[in-house]
C-alpha cells in the first residue's frame, strides 16, 4: 500500500527563482540553497531545474550532497556551507566543489592540494557578523583574510555571512549587514580582491536591498514559502510541495464513541470517520491531533483523535459522496481550499522549514513540471 506521496512541482520552483530574480535585479547572482534534500523536495531534480532556469551557484550543507550532485551531472559551482574537514580535502578537489572556510588549517591544506595539482581551488570565507555560529568573528576577520589571501592556490571568491534575525529584527539585521560591509571595505583597502560576496537569505533577498551584494542565497522562498506573510504583497511565490494520501477505510459511528489512543476525541453525534493510512511516521506531526485538517473533495475535514504511527482519523460527516480510495490532501491545494506549510507549522508549534524537511524525509516523491 502506498501510505502517502509527495507531489513536487518543479515548474513552481523554476518560477519562484524567476520571481526572486525580478526583485533582486539582473546584477545580482543567485545561489539557491538545496541542503536537506532541497528542503525535502529532492536534491537532484530540484538542482537540475534550478540549473535549467539559470541559477548561478548551488549551496548544500555537507560535502556528500555536493558529490551526489556532481555524480548526477550538475556542472555549476556547488558551495559547501558547513565547510569541510581534513578528511574531505581530497574530494573537494576531485569533485570540483567550493567549500566555505573559516579555519586557517583547512585553508592551508586546500592551498597545498591545489599547488600539488597545479591548479586553484575556489573558496568563500565565512564571517560571523552576529549569528554566533560558524565563521571568523568579524573583528578578527581582517587578520584572517590577510593570512588566507597569502596562501597560493586558493581562489577567494568572496566573503559570506549569515543573518540571525532577518525576519524579526531590522535594527540588528542592518547591524550585521554593516559589519559585513566594514570587513569588505577593510579587505579592499588591504588590496584583497573579493568579487562575490553574500549574506542574504530569503527574507533579506526580498526585503533588504542593502543586503544583496553580488549573490543571494535564498532557500525557503525557492520552494514557494514566504519568510513572513507581509511579503505576499511583494512577490508571487507558489508552494512546490504537496503531500497526499487516500482514504483507507470509512465508517459511521454513533455519538459518545471514543476515537483513537487515549480517547482524546469523543463523538457528540453520529459521525462519518475516514481513516487515513498515514501518521507521525510519515511526518504528520502528532501535535496536529485534534487540531489539524485535511482536504477531501475540495472541503476541509478536521483530524479527530490522536494521530497514530500509521493511521489518522478525520471527520467527514459533512462531505457527501466520498468512497474508500478518495484522494486526501494533507499539504497543498484541492479545489478552492489550501493547507500551507505555515499553517501546519503554527499548529505543530514549529517552523515551515521543519514541515517541509519532515514530510520530505519520510515519503516518496512524484515530480511534475
Ligand atoms: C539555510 C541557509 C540559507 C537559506 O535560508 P532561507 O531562510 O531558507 O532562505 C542561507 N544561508 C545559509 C548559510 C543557510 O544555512
Amino acid at each position: 500500500m502506498q501510505a502517502g506521496w509527495l507531489e513536487i512541482n518543479l515548474k513552481a520552483i523554476g518560477n519562484n527563482l524567476k520571481e526572486i530574480k525580478k526583485i533582486i535585479g539582473k546584477n545580482v547572482k543567485t545561489m539557491p540553497v538545496v541542503k536537506a534534500n532541497a528542503y525535502g523536495h529532492g536534491l537532484v531534480p530540484v538542482a537540475r531545474k534550478l540549473e535549467e532556469v539559470g541559477a548561478d551557484f548551488l549551496a548544500v550543507s555537507y560535502i556528500e550532497e555536493g558529490i551526489k550532485l556532481r555524480k548526477a551531472g550538475i556542472k555549476m559551482p556547488i558551495v559547501i556551507l558547513l565547510g569541510v574537514s581534513e578528511a574531505e580535502i581530497d574530494p573537494v578537489f576531485t569533485y570540483g566543489l567550493t567549500p566555505i572556510i573559516y579555519e586557517y588549517k583547512i585553508a592551508s591544506m586546500l592551498s597545498e592540494i591545489a599547488q600539488k595539482n597545479n591548479t586553484n581551488i575556489a573558496v568563500f570565507i565565512k564571517i560571523d557578523t552576529g549569528m554566533g555560529r560558524l565563521g571568523v568573528f568579524y573583528k578578527e576577520a581582517p587578520l584572517f583574510l590577510k593570512k588566507v589571501s597569502a596562501l597560493p592556490g586558493l581562489k577567494i571568491q568572496g566573503l559570506t555571512s549569515h543573518l540571525a534575525v532577518a525576519e524579526t529584527d531590522k535594527t540588528f539585521t542592518e547591524k550585521q549587514i554593516n559589519r559585513f560591509k566594514t570587513v569588505l571595505d577593510e579587505a579592499q583597502k588591504a588590496g584583497i580582491n573579493l568579487p562575490y560576496n553574500h549574506i542574504a537569505n530569503s527574507m533579506a533577498s526580498l526585503q533588504y536591498k542593502e543586503s544583496l551584494f553580488q549573490i543571494v542565497r535564498p532557500g525557503l522562498s525557492i520552494y514557494g514559502i514566504y519568510p513572513i506573510p507581509l511579503l505576499k504583497k511583494k512577490i508571487n511565490l507558489q508552494p512546490a510541495m504537496s503531500f497526499k494520501t487516500r482514504i483507507l477505510y470509512l465508517k459511521s459511528i454513533p455519538p459518545k464513541i471514543g476515537v483513537s489512543y487515549g480517547h482524546t476525541f469523543v463523538t457528540t453525534q453520529k459521525t462519518k470517520v475516514a481513516v487515513l493510512p498515514v501518521g507521525y511516521d510519515q511526518g504528520l506531526f502528532r501535535q496536529l491531533s485534534n487540531k489539524g485538517e485535511v482536504i477531501i473533495k475540495g472541503k476541509k475535514a478536521p483530524i479527530i483523535g490522536t494521530i497514530c504511527m500509521h493511521l489518522t482519523m478525520v471527520d467527514v460527516t459533512h462531505i457527501d459522496g466520498i468512497e474508500i480510495g478518495e484522494e486526501v490532501v494533507i499539504l497543498g491545494k484541492q479545489g478552492r481550499e489550501q493547507i500551507t506549510a505555515e499553517e501546519i507549522a503554527q499548529k505543530a508549534n514549529t517552523i515551515s522549514y521543519d514541515v517541509l524537511c519532515r514530510f520530505g524525509r519520510s515519503n516518496p516523491r512524484r515530480f511534475k513540471g
